[in-house]
């Protein structure tokens, strides 16, 4: 079979059924498009998690009414066959009894359970409306290959047993129908549901794309492409037409929301081209994301992530000792936290713990953490920190950055800086409410 390219829409690309038809323009245009990949419509998975937090009656039912108006509109407008209406119907029963279960609050996996259902629904409706326009189109569901492990909220996916199973169950389809499959969810051992963290479908596009050998991963969304930073902070910043993986994927670990942080791994391993355009506006040209590029910029992005807590540790027993930080480190491992930065002097390290991305929503520093490690140290905590990230090449080699970056910030309060372990990034951390000003000052400053 000849390579196939993967589309994934995102949330507004399927948030109504004028937007779906955009997508559906698309795919129609491209015959190599032999598999889509959805996200939830827009709204619906934040409706999903904000029901898993455990709402009081009067909320919840706000919510579940939210996310069933979004799927009605559509479905007023298609008028679909009985049993996907039926089949909608069930879902959101669903959700309305997991939302209520005295359990959501202590299960991960009801939880799971609860949030993927928003691509279930939108993933329907869209082969309904491929349907309706004369689409052979056949919907799959992703769970049948995405095995991962347990881990919910941020679940793992099993990539030898993801390649096996395509071959197995979607390879023989694609030479039929058009598939249409869920981005986001996939599922553990014992079956149960499981998401692969928020904005996962760009990851789901790029793991099937490994799996099948495709030829190119489309990633359709609301922006024609990656841009120098994110344009709703700076109106300002321009398109990068081509971008190297190692670019693109810096930006994304660093929060450009664009692109789920893991999305670039399997790209890269299978070296697959990725592309992210608008699909209300494809016209518009978009973003080619590729091994090498000719001349890359000293700076070519700036990234922003939000939800950072920052740890310092104090102890005087860490003068001239052995063993300390293996004991710190040891102890954030049992608690099964990855450290994102970390600075150290004599007498203190500083480290921030990243609680974005999972849907779990489960803040890292834990009352049974904090105690474990104020046994070994004075413990400092700040929440509601930003991560700001300067993208760029060889920034390690170049002379007077520190003077260009941290000259125009003068008026900010720079808690923590990481530079030089990486040549691709220089990262600060900033109070939260400064984050947008910061960027939009080193935007207008390096970019502009
Ligand atoms: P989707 O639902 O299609 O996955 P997302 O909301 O996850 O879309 O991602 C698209 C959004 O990413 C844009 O609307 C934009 O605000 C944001 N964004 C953040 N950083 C960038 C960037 N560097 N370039 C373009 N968009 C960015
Ligand atoms: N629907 C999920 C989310 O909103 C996954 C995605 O859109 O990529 O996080
Ligand atoms: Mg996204």
């Amino acid at each position: 079979m000849t390579q196939i390219t993967i589309a994934k829409f995102g949330g507004t690309s399927v948030a109504n059924t004028h937007s779906m038809n955009c997508c559906a323009d698309l795919i129609l245009k491209d015959s190599s498009v032999r598999l889509v990949v959805l996200s939830a419509s827009a709204g619906v998975t934040n409706a999903l998690v904000a029901l898993a937090s455990g709402l009081e009656p009067e909320e919840r039912s706000v919510q579940i009414d939210n996310i069933r108006q979004i799927q009605c509109a559509i479905m007023d407008e298609l008028s679909p066959q009985e049993v996907v209406r039926e089949e909608i119907e069930r879902i959101l029963e669903n959700i309305s009894a997991l939302s209520e279960a005295a359990s959501l609050a202590t299960s991960l996996a009801l939880t799971d359970e609860l949030i993927g259902n928003g691509e279930l629904m939108s993933t329907l409706l869209f082969v309904e409306l491929l349907r309706q326009r004369n689409v052979n189109a056949e919907w799959f569901d992703i769970r049948k290959v995405m095995r991962t492990n347990d881990c919910f909220g941020k679940a793992e996916p099993d990539t030898t047993a993801l390649f096996e199973l395509s071959q197995l169950h979607l390879l023989p389809r694609l030479k039929g129908a058009l598939i249409i499959t869920q981005g986001f969810i996939g599922s553990e051992g014992k079956g149960r549901t499981t998401t692969l963290g928020r904005g996962g479908s760009d990851y789901t596009a790029a793991l099937l794309g490994e799996a099948l050998n495709a030829k190119r991963i489309d990633i359709w969304t609301d922006v024609p492409g990656i841009y120098t930073t994110d344009p709703r902070v700076v109106p300002s910043a321009m398109r990068i037409d081509k971008i190297s993986f190692s670019e693109a994927a810096e930006m994304a670990t660093f929060g450009a929301k664009i692109l789920h942080p893991a999305t670039l791994l399997p790209a890269v391993r299978q070296d697959i081209p990725v592309f992210v355009g608008s699909s209300k506006n494809p016209d518009a040209g978009g973003t080619l994301v590729c091994q090498k590029t000719d001349n890359p910029p000293l700076f070519r992005a700036l990234a922003l992530r939000r939800g950072q807590t920052l740890v310092t540790l104090h102890s005087l027993n860490m003068l001239h000792a052995r063993g300390f930080l293996a004991e710190v480190f040891g102890t954030l491992a049992r608690h099964n936290i990855s450290v994102d930065l970390i600075t150290t002097s004599e007498v203190s390290v500083a480290l921030t713990l990243d609680t974005t991305g999972s849907t779990s929503g489960i803040s890292l520093m834990t009352t049974a953490l904090f105690t474990e490690l104020s046994s070994l140290c004075r413990v400092e905590v700040e929440e509601n920190m930003a991560l700001v990230a300067l993208i760029g090449n060889q920034l390690s080699q170049a002379c007077g950055i520190g003077k260009k970056v941290f000259g125009v910030l003068d008026p900010f309060n720079i808690r923590m800086i990481c530079y030089g372990a990486s040549s691709h990034n220089l990262c600060f951390l900033v109070p939260g409410e400064d984050a947008e000003t910061v960027v939009r000052t080193l935007h207008h400053n390096l970019f502009e």
